[in-house]
């Protein structure tokens, strides 16, 4: 046996054995402290071979209801708490995130259909975020003097209340955490909606909080569909904000059903970034990067350089290259440590990516790689590149979230900016070039909430995460968490006897 076969039996054999107690008694609901089975149930399977993983409990607006009442209990005690205890619990909560990791892992492979070469330091990354969270607790609250002559004013935050949390399927584990440590730390309770084709390492975040000491209340799980229990938590009047990951076409729904109760939103939604080359880079980093970038996370990934925008002059060695490395990527079995591609999460969604292969040959773009099923088990794709698209095609306008490229080629700066931003999308873009003015000019002209300049998506947490147009509402990271999760009051105190104006005097 290869290394990479006996790590691929070591890893399932794992696996199994920490699925067992989902199998016999299904992934709960866990509300006020306590699991909660479903009067009705649904099915998550893997994406590797569609066998049945578990049963899960099949919340419905009931169910949120009493997720919303444990949470609007648990509140008050909870933004009470001194800042230093409530950093030590949710540096508890990392510790345990850092001693399941690979159970994590594991399971996110498997529920999701991403590689272990990725989920193993998404898992990590997930810790990375309570610790982040865990050490801005104690000064959330802080705010700003403002002296004017006659008055003092001083600023104040409090948390706003229980909020809820919406995560899609992608990286799920990673992208709670992101939502759910800055709601605790800043003091909020949270109702945690998880997405229905990957509930599983939810369920175990939720149970590192409730083994780390989070009181109970303080985070409650509710799994269902989006029609139903995110519906419901969205329209609940004492829910005062929604975070949500998803589609752009959801986050209008989201925010029509939260308008009758005044909801606050924070949305991160989609992407159709663009990876903009030009002749003056260098060209080998560029190279990995791209790949990197839409390869990666089997590209579902919000954050993917899906659209390659590559210089005339050097579009046909640059593509020479990138042809050769996109048919070496290892598709397989996502437990495989060599695997770099995945099975995508879900029948329809591999019926959604293979559409998109029909739909840039109909619209006359340069099928180069893949774009065809492999094996007859499972959703796997061949990682699939279109060259010599034009701007107008679907594939270089909509969002396809899976492994899949498409190049259009650009003359000049003014036309690659135009192609970059003439999406309905805005939230990342990549520029290679070692011209220092023309990054600076790019980088200032493209309409994306964040940009990296020869470089992949590097993320550091203290800077603000998220996007502009269809991709995105407010943004996340240090501080900027906080605004979402917070109400500023202001209050202004006299500093002497100023003059009152004196009506009926
Ligand atoms: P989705 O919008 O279909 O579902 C996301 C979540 O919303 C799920 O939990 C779903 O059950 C719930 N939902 C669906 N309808 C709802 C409704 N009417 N009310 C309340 N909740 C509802 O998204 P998805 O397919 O799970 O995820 C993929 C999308 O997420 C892609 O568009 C991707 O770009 C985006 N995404 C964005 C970021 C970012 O940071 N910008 C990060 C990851 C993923």
């Amino acid at each position: 046996m290869t290394a990479s076969a006996t790590a691929l039996a070591t890893h399932l054999a794992t696996l199994d054995r920490h699925l067992a107690r989902f199998r016999d008694n299904g992934i709960l609901n866990l509300i006020a402290g306590q699991d909660v089975a479903g009067a009705e149930w649904f099915e998550t399977r893997s994406p590797v071979d569609e066998s049945l993983i578990a049963k899960v409990a099949l919340g419905d607006a009931a169910t949120i209801d009493a997720a919303a009442k444990a949470a609007k209990d648990a509140f008050p005690a909870w933004a009470a708490m001194e800042g230093a205890k409530r950093k030590a619990i949710l540096h508890r909560i990392a510790d345990l995130i850092e001693e399941r990791a690979e159970e994590i892992a594991l399971c996110e492979c498997w529920d999701t259909g991403q590689a272990w070469r990725f989920m193993s330091k998404a898992a990590l990354r997930g810790a990375e975020n309570f610790r982040f969270f865990a050490d801005l607790a104690p000064s959330a609250r802080d705010g700003q003097a403002l002296p004017t002559k006659d008055h003092m004013n001083v600023t104040s935050r409090k948390p706003i209340g229980p909020v809820g949390v919406i995560t899609p399927w992608n990286t799920p584990f990673m992208l709670s955490t992101w939502k759910i440590a800055p709601a605790l730390a800043a003091g909020c309770t949270v109702v945690h909606k998880p997405a229905e084709f990957s509930p599983l390492t939810a369920r175990l975040l939720s149970e590192i909080c409730r083994d780390a000491g989070l009181p109970d209340g303080v985070l409650n799980l509710v799994n269902g569909m989006g029609e139903g229990a995110g519906r419901a938590l969205t329209e609940h009047p004492d829910i005062k904000a929604i975070a949500f990951v998803g589609e752009s076409r959801t986050g209008s729904m989201i925010m029509r059903q939260g308008s009758e109760t005044l909801k606050r939103v924070h949305f991160e939604l989609g992407g159709k970034n663009p990876c903009i080359v030009f002749a003056d880079a260098d060209l080998d980093r560029a190279l990995d990067a791209a790949i990197f970038m839409i390869y990666s996370l089997n590209g579902e990934r919000c954050t993917s350089s899906s659209r390659l925008l590559v210089q005339d002059s050097i579009a046909d060695t640059f593509h020479a290259k990138l042809i050769d490395r996109v048919n070496s990527l290892k598709v397989g079995h996502p437990l495989d440590p060599a695997t770099e591609i995945g099975p995508l999460i879900h029948q329809t969604h591999f019926d959604k990516v293979a559409g998109y292969v029909e739909i840039g040959k109909q619209d006359g773009a340069t099928l180069a790689v893949g774009g065809t099923r492999q094996g007859d088990a499972g959703w796997f794709i061949r990682p699939t590149l279109f060259t010599d698209a034009t701007p107008e095609m679907r594939i270089a306008q909509e969002e396809v979230f899976g492994p899949f490229l498409t190049s259009i080629r650009f003359a000049d700066e003014a036309e690659a900016l135009k192609i970059a931003n003439g999406v309905a999308y805005g939230l990342t873009g990549y520029v290679w070039t070692n011209d220092l003015t023309r990054a600076l000019r790019i980088s200032d002209g493209l309409e994306a909430g964040m940009v990296w300049v020869n470089s992949e998506n590097v993320r550091h947490l203290p800077t603000p995460f998220g996007g502009v147009k269809a991709s995105g509402i407010g943004r996340d990271g240090g501080d900027w968490s906080f605004e979402f999760y917070m109400e500023t009051k202001n209050t202004a105190f006299a500093l002497g006897a100023h003059t009152i104006p004196r009506l009926g005097a």
